[in-house]
């Protein structure tokens, strides 16, 4: 009898032992089972010759799903995500599938089968089949002549040609197999540029470490030609006959990016995997890298999951950005995984960033990553950046003189510039002067954002709208002020400041219609506009030619901010905001308007000197205790009622107490948003001098935390977090 131990998609640690009843499922293949009362997709993790389940209680397995089994790869992958962010093994496991290949009903790919005929099919002749069964006869025929048949050669010889075959199949005259991986295809790429030198030194060190284990960071400020060099590193590994993998950070996926890569290698086969794609399409494109046939993948952080047989090398552009951290449920990141599925393979993973994660930056520091450098921007000057003290400065609804006018001249020069503001709508607050009374929504501990076009206060937080009050709820005063700014409120100012001018603002709000986000970025681009407001949604990727002045508006809360990360990130975005002016021909200026210009970090921006910026945040965090030198987990927690949630946080303290020699632990504490949409959220910090220390404490303080759990709390543990 065979057993097979099952990964199912609920929140328990342990495999499920199935019977199977007629054909033994592989390791790696995705079995239907009956789970409850229901039946369920599981991943078939190993096989066995007994269980430990008594045999009166064991079920059998319903089905096997018709595809090849997922490579160990994957397998190995889904069992390190599930051990290393303490994450149920078939949970994990859902994460990294499509979720096509999860019904019960799997409609089969019929693209991935060939048909050829069977020792007994090569005994027929046509004489076995009456002359009136003429779609036997040429099916029969063909399959002679052509060897090998695939679904969609079935279908040319009629509608009925699958069925058919696949009766064959039943009769054992045909067998169904798998595509063999296809050859190395032929694809062109249209090379454009002379590489410099730094370029070359990148290409030829990263391109000489193909097929053996080594992590990159390849350092250079936007514009300094990392994309060239992925171009040739694929040019490189495709034409090996490998597979490559580039993850970029969710808003860099852009067409743009996709068409780029369509122009410089036409007939490449290239396939995107991201969740804004159709289910089946996603599904499809997951199927043909896995059987080989998409020799490149463009994807977001789920990317990461894709089964590529010949996988030769791993890109992960801007590695720092955020969006290669899952916030929710599995929290893995991409990146991290990147670094791991390279060393298993056996494959080059390079990093590419203009601004590195200081835990990349300091695993290039000490050696462990090789560090390749591009410093100058081949095609471009390199934008300056100029600080402007606004201390005791006039502004103009936020903006400063000088900042307005170079807006005027750059308007008057023809090009476009970009006002910068991380903060959506008109007003971030809405206070009374009579008593001090401010609007807070009533289901988060967050101050309700004043948003202009349809009178209304919204929380960020919870989605929360209620009508701009008419009065203060508090004293009935009539005057009610907005206080700071946002994006809403920039518009309208430069607006009456540039009557003439085309102002096209761009946040969530914005851009929330389908579409509208493209559609706005195609004006940019025909220069239908002059001055861009915008938040984060503008600060990446994006690549508008005839823009050459940037002016960031007020950044300073980041300095203040609890997290220690606040200012690593407040660099990343600037310099990444910085690197939208002056793509094109055309150099581009920078101004950032602050009230502390002698801050260390300012000073280093003003010289887009991130290396000397990142020493010292490094130098801060040893001294301090934070990562890279140490290895956090964050147990997160949430409920209705405060108090059920401090007391769990506190018996979770309590247990891990006992056993944390090899870990620190802080005391629990409520989340900067102590509350979002009626749920309370606290969370407990525990640090450890080593991976495996914490990793060890944490594997041991799961399940303590399943019986500290009352009803009422949920719980989730976050390993590495990057956001507290
Ligand atoms: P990054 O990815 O670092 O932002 P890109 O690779 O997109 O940089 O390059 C920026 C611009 O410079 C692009 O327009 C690109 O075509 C051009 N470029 C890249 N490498 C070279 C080179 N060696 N010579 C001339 N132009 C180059
Ligand atoms: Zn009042
Ligand atoms: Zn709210």
């Amino acid at each position: 009898m065979t057993i097979a131990r099952v990964a199912l998609d609920c929140p328990v640690d342990s495999l499920f032992d199935y019977r199977s009843a007629g054909r033994s499922p592989l390791v790696g293949q995705l079995v239907v089972v009956p789970f409850g009362r229901r039946r369920q997709v599981g991943l078939v993790l190993e096989v066995a010759d007994h269980s430990e389940i008594a045999d009166s209680r064991l079920r059998n397995i319903e089905k096997i799903l018709p595809l090849e089994p997922l490579p160990d790869d994957t397998l190995a992958l889904i069992r390190f995500c599930s051990e290393y962010y303490q994450y149920p093994i078939g949970q994990a496991a859902s994460v990294a599938l499509p979720a096509p290949l999860k019904r019960v009903r799997y409609g089969e790919p019929n693209s991935q089968w060939q048909y050829v005929l069977t020792e007994a099919g090569r005994k027929l002749g046509a004489n076995d089949f009456p002359t009136r069964a003429v779609l036997k006869r040429r099916l029969l025929e063909t399959l002679r002549e052509a060897v090998t048949l695939s679904h969609a050669d079935l279908l040319a010889l009629s509608g009925r040609g699958p069925a058919l075959a696949q009766s064959w199949v039943q009769a054992g005259w045909v067998e169904k197999r798998a595509a063999p991986l296809p050859d190395h295809p032929a694809f062109a790429s249209n090379a454009q540029h002379e590489l410099t030198e730094e370029q070359r030194t990148a290409v030829d060190s990263v391109g000489a470490a193909l097929g053996s284990y080594s992590p990159w960071l390849l350092e250079g400020i936007t514009g300094s030609g990392k994309t060239e060099i992925y171009f040739r590193l694929i040019e490189l590994a495709v034409g090996r006959g490998l597979q490559v993998l580039l993850m970029v950070p969710e808003i860099n996926l852009t067409p743009q990016l996709e068409e780029r890569f369509r122009d410089r290698f036409p007939g490449l086969r290239l396939v995107g995997l991201h969740s804004n794609l159709a289910e089946g399409e996603r599904a499809a494109n997951w199927l043909s890298a896995r059987n080989g046939t998409a020799r490149v993948v463009i994807g977001t952080r789920l990317s990461i999951f894709t089964p590529l047989p010949q996988l030769g090398l791993i890109i992960v552009d801007e590695e720092q950005d955020a969006s290669f951290k899952q916030q929710e449920g599995l929290r893995y990141s991409a990146r991290d995984l990147a670094i791991f599925c390279a060393r298993r393979r056996r494959v080059p993973v390079v990093l590419g960033s203009a601004t590195p994660s200081l835990e990349t930056y300091h695993n290039a520091r000490s050696g462990r990553f090789g560090h390749l450098h591009l410093r100058r921007r081949p095609a471009a000057a390199r934008a300056s950046i100029r600080l402007i003290d606004t201390r005791g400065m006039a502004k103009f609804g936020g903006i400063s003189d000088q900042a307005l006018r170079e807006i005027g001249a750059c308007r008057g020069r023809g090009e476009q510039s970009l006002v910068f503001l991380n903060r959506r709508g008109y007003a971030p607050a809405l206070v009374c002067n009579a008593c001090g009374w401010n609007a807070v929504c009533s289901r988060c501990s967050a101050r309700l954002v004043w948003h202009l076009q349809d009178a209304a206060l919204r929380c960020h937080y919870c989605g929360h709208e209620e009508q701009l009050p008419r009065a203060c709820a508090s004293c009935g005063n009539q005057d009610l002020k907005g206080l700071g700014h946002g994006t809403q409120r920039l518009e309208q100012s430069l607006g009456e400041r540039f009557p003439e001018a085309r102002i096209l603002r761009i946040d969530r709000d914005s851009t929330r219609r389908k579409h509208a986000w493209t559609a706005m970025q195609d004006d940019i681009r025909g220069e239908r506009v002059d001055i861009l407001v915008g938040t984060q949604m503008l600060a990446k990727g994006h690549d508008f030619p005839n823009l050459t002045l940037v002016v960031v508006v007020n950044p300073d809360n980041a300095l203040f901010s609890s997290d220690f990360r606040a200012g690593e990130k407040l660099f990343q975005q600037l310099m990444q905001v910085a690197g939208r002016a002056g793509r094109g021909d055309l150099p581009g200026e920078v101004l950032v308007q602050t009230q502390f210009p002698e801050h260390p970090l300012y000073r280093a921006l003003a010289h887009q000197d991130y290396a000397s910026f990142a020493e010292e945040l490094l130098d801060e965090r040893r001294r301090a205790g934070f990562p890279p030198f140490v290895y956090q987990a964050l147990l997160r927690a949430e409920s209705q009622d405060e108090t059920a949630l401090m007391e769990f946080l506190g018996r979770a303290a309590s247990q891990a107490a006992t056993r944390s020699e090899a870990v620190t632990l802080y005391d629990p504490v409520p989340a900067a948003i102590a509350k979002i949409a009626g749920h309370h959220r606290g969370h407990l910090l525990v640090q450890a001098a080593s991976r495996s220390g914490l990793q060890r404490f944490l594997s041991d303080w799961r399940p303590l935390l399943a019986q500290a759990k009352s009803g009422r709390v949920r719980w989730s543990l976050d390993v590495d977090p990057i956001e507290l």
